[in-house]
């Protein structure tokens, strides 16, 4: 299995993601993802409740995020369970950077590394990704790529190849 990807074949499974992530219904913060293998989208996702709640994701007064909302990424891995594809050794491309709890579900699906665009607050679970072996990217409001080392810090990727 390729863990070789064209830079520009990125910027467009990103685009994929954000276009998915129009389809949420949440009104504080839509997050879209798409989870790839090769040249390959195996599943896509976006925030949002259980299959059957109302389209709600935030409490009456819109201040806050409902808890019972499912993250994009927890979403996407989900999708895999209706189908025969394994989520082993795929890159999670996400509009927003994983927070803890999904990253704990990425390490735990077996894939190889995140893509992202916008940061989180919480630096925790990418800290954990990192520090388990995973690569961690993101693209840059220009699309330019950075890259996440395991001493914490963001240096700039001049590639046209991100490698996994
Ligand atoms: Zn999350």
């Amino acid at each position: 299995m390729s863990n070789v990807y064209k830079h520009r074949h990125i910027l467009a499974f990103m685009k994929c993601a954000e276009n998915f992530a129009d389809l949420s219904h949440a009104k504080r913060l839509q997050v879209g993802a798409v989870l790839i293998r090769g040249d390959q989208i195996l599943a896509q996702g976006w925030n949002g409740t259980l299959p059957g709640e109302p389209n709600c994701c935030e409490t009456p007064d819109g201040s806050a995020t409902l808890p019972s909302v499912r993250h994009a990424e927890v979403n996407c891995l989900n999708k895999l369970r209706h189908s025969s594809e394994t989520s082993v050794g795929g890159i999670m491309i996400v509009t927003h950077q994983p927070c803890p709890r999904c990253s704990e579900e990425l390490i735990q699906a077996k894939v190889h590394g995140v893509v992202y665009r916008h940061p989180y607050r919480d630096q925790s679970g990418i800290d954990k990704l990192i520090s388990l072996g995973k690569t961690i990217y993101q693209i840059q409001p220009d699309d330019t790529i950075m890259r996440h080392h395991n001493t914490g810090g963001l240096v700039y990727y001049d590639s046209e190849t991100l490698l996994f």
